[in-house]
């Protein structure tokens, strides 16, 4: 893992007071690949605010009236992951929205996003100080976001993976997030990362020098290679995949392997023995 010197002051603190929770970890799934992740006090975020257009699976309005007030599950979140700036996983205007509704919210998210919400009318400079902009550069990178409760609750790792589809998309900067939450639960998810297997030759070592207790992979990832592959190869201990519209495809409804398809519906995170 390299530490990046750009991120190096990026150790950040949420402030906000954090409701009393249980111990043990859970995935809740928003929609697409809007998944929300607890661990006692600490709480993350991958891709929850995006535009809903068709095709693409929506946030039912009873979960993003929540999302949006900060209520039940949540409540106190810490930090929010932007995989992309693709509209089924980033919108600008509701991204800056929440962050002032939640002023202890810090976003990390690529460097393409930050451009996106400066444009926005309700900007404001003192935002940045809340957004880690991550380069878009090959190396894996690494830092720290404090809560509360532990200045070391969030250990967050961050490699550049293309975007699937190949040159297609090969401008946008698609991060792929391993986080430990409370340095007891590792988890990983994934955006809209390329199932070409170069690249995770490439950064084999940054994906072996940490188990993944649980990773939340697009469902391609899983029905191309196999759960097994997929595993072995970001070295992870079980995986839930994600990014499934209404109509899931056959090869999906064939697998015997976890999906999210229902907004609402959660998963136990264990660690791995
Ligand atoms: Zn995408
Ligand atoms: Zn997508």
């Amino acid at each position: 893992m390299i530490h990046c010197p750009t991120l190096a002051a990026a150790l950040l603190s949420a402030a906000m007071a954090h409701p009393v929770a249980g111990d043990d970890a859970t995935a809740h799934f928003l929609a697409n690949e809007a998944v929300l992740v607890t661990a006692g006090e600490t709480r993350i975020l991958f891709d929850p605010l995006y535009i809903h257009f068709n095709g693409i699976q929506p946030i039912p309005r009873r979960i993003k009236r929540r999302l949006m007030a900060g209520e039940d599950e949540f409540e106190g979140v810490d930090v929010v992951f932007v995989s992309h700036i693709h509209d089924d996983h980033f919108d600008a205007e509701a991204m800056l929205r929440y962050m002032r509704r939640h002023p202890a919210v810090v976003l990390v998210a690529p460097s393409q996003a930050r451009p996106m919400m400066e444009t926005e009318r309700d900007w404001d400079d003192g935002l940045a100080d809340r957004i880690v902009a991550l380069p878009f550069i090959v190396e894996p990178m690494g830092f720290v976001v404090a809560t509360p409760e532990d200045p070391r609750a969030l250990v967050i790792e961050a490699v550049y993976v293309p975007h699937a589809g190949g040159s297609n998309w090969a401008s946008v900067q698609n991060m792929v997030y391993r986080v430990t939450l409370n340095g007891e639960i590792t988890v990983m998810h994934l955006g809209d990362a390329t199932p070409d297997e170069a690249i995770y030759e490439t950064h084999q070592e940054h994906f072996q020098a940490v188990r993944t207790d649980h990773a939340f992979p697009p469902f391609w990832l899983v029905t191309e290679w196999g759960g097994d592959v997929l595993r072995e190869r970001i070295n992870a201990e079980s995986l839930t995949g994600i990014h499934l519209g209404p109509f899931p495809p056959v090869a999906v409804r064939a697998s015997d392997e976890d999906f999210f398809t229902e907004p609402g519906e959660t998963r136990d995170l264990h660690a791995h023995e």
